[in-house]
């Protein structure tokens, strides 16, 4: 049976699903205004590990939602949207037009990382009346207030407010907020589920409601769109550990408060991916993409592989240094399993060697995700006296799990499509006889791990 760290409990639990047989969960999704960062990419790594090992057990659910407006540039419910911020950012494009480039690009990145789609992926902005029907039960339930800017949530109805982030946390966030504190919140940690428009600018997202031409708050569009999709308990709802304090605390409030019913059986959080010279932030725009690290010569399953030897619920600090390591024990590891694939001969060898590696294998995914352990599993069967075909067996078993195409060959992956127009480039300025652009270009392929080489035919190239 799985075994999984709850926010909530604070503690290892058996994972027990409502329905036998079959399971929901809830993972929060990008806010398209910009470029996922590796950060955010760390987190959906961990999620879809977590969906392949509840998928050996049971008929899966998966939701995760595309926040495509709502989410302010404060977590104090002050600032602007910031899909609002972007588009001006961007030149004046339409948020709407924004939400659909970021959201695109975003889904790249998901496949590059052989991330499984989810079931469902709804958009915030096509679920405004599920938010308002959402609310309407708060507020008949009295659990609301007006403001001069909105619709507030009065945390003090909700007697265990605050109980996933634990005493400390939300200590830390009054304290915090009290910063932004507006004046007519009747608590600090009172937040917003629904914002008026600003009276001296029109929004380019702005609905009618019971209560004025408004917009969402970020935290009651999981809970429509979560409950509409899994119903009013769902087994697990994940997200990175910066949600556990608000985004996930107002979630269980503003859930549990209209329902009466438990919101999330089991709350599972990643840990951050930090950089040396500290977070990583969308916001700020300090940040590494995976079309960052593809220019650079990474391929984005080399990223995985990096994430996959950190166990989830411990901060990573990346370094080119790590991810180089990452990318050669990949390439090690299936140069090996090209090697074993030659010298197959379609019989396994030991059947029950092959199922207790397989148990040992799995039994470190289902015991709190833990990769790293399951990867030593790995290493120790590819390095151990048995059969080629028996280790194929196993890796291909191993793979359902982690996710790294490693049944694969290596040939199948492509030339990035930077490094193309870089070779084209420079077999232009070979023709003009420019040999000094051309070593440049090729200094810098080689910056990406390309090594060309100059035939009759044209030019050819193979990674490093
Ligand atoms: P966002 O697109 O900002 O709403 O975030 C998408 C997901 O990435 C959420 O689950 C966040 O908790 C998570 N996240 C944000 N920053 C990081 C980070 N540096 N490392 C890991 N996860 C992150
Ligand atoms: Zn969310």
């Amino acid at each position: 049976m799985p075994r999984f760290y709850n926010t909530l409990t604070k503690k290892k639990e058996d994972f027990v699903p409502l329905v036998a047989g079959e399971t929901t969960i809830y993972t929060c999704g990008p806010t398209v205004y910009n470029y996922a960062h590796i950060g955010n990419l760390r987190t959906y790594i961990f999620e879809d590990i977590l969906v392949r090992t509840l998928r050996k057990h049971y008929k899966v659910t998966h939701v995760m939602n595309i926040t495509d407006v709502g989410h302010l540039t404060s977590d104090c419910d002050t600032g602007e949207d910031k899909m609002e911020v972007s588009s001006k950012r961007e030149g004046g494009i339409s948020a709407s037009e924004l939400a659909k480039r970021y959201e695109c690009k975003f889904f790249e990145d998901f496949n590059a990382l052989n991330c499984m789609y989810p079931s469902f992926t709804p958009h915030a902005t096509e679920h405004i009346r599920e938010m308002i029907e959402l609310i309407k039960i708060l507020e008949k339930k009295g659990f609301t207030y007006k403001t001069s800017d909105g619709i507030y949530y009065d945390t003090s109805k909700f007697p265990s407010y605050g109980a996933l982030a634990g005493k400390s946390h939300i200590e830390g966030l009054k304290a915090g907020s009290r910063i932004d504190f507006s004046g007519e919140k009747r608590h600090t940690s009172d937040f917003a589920l629904w914002k008026f428009s600003p009276k001296d600018c029109k929004r380019q997202m702005e609905w009618p409601s019971p209560w004025g031409i408004c917009f969402p708050g970020w935290h009651i569009e999981c809970s429509a769109m979560s409950m509409k999709y899994l119903g009013d308990t769902l087994d697990i709802h994940c997200g990175g550990a910066d949600h556990i304090a608000i985004h996930h605390t107002n979630e269980i409030a503003q859930s549990e408060a209209a329902t009466g019913k438990p919101y999330v059986r089991m709350w599972i959080h990643g840990e951050f991916l930090i950089l040396s010279s500290g977070k990583m932030s969308k916001s700020s725009g300090t940040f590494l993409t995976l079309d960052a690290l593809r220019q650079k010569g990474y391929d984005p399953l080399d990223y995985r592989y990096l994430c996959l030897g950190a166990h989830y619920r411990t901060q990573l600090e990346f370094s080119f240094d790590s991810l180089d390591f990452a990318k050669n024990t990949l390439r090690n590891l299936k140069e090996k399993i090209a090697l074993f694939k030659k010298q197959r001969d379609g019989v396994i060898k030991d059947a029950r060697a092959l199922e207790n590696v397989k148990a040992d294998f799995q039994a470190c995914a289902e015991d709190d995700i833990n990769t790293p352990k399951a990867l030593s599993v790995l290493w120790d069967f590819i390095k151990s006296p048995a059969a080629a075909e028996d280790k194929l067996a196993f890796v291909k078993y191993a793979d359902s799990f982690l996710g790294l195409s490693l049944m694969k060959e290596e040939a199948a992956r492509g030339l990035p499509a930077d490094a193309a127009a870089l070779i084209a480039e420079r077999e232009k300025a070979r023709k003009n006889k420019d040999f000094i652009t051309s070593d440049n270009l090729r200094a810098e392929l080689e910056k990406m791990r390309i090594i060309v080489k100059d035939t009759p035919a044209g030019t050819e190239w193979s990674w490093k």
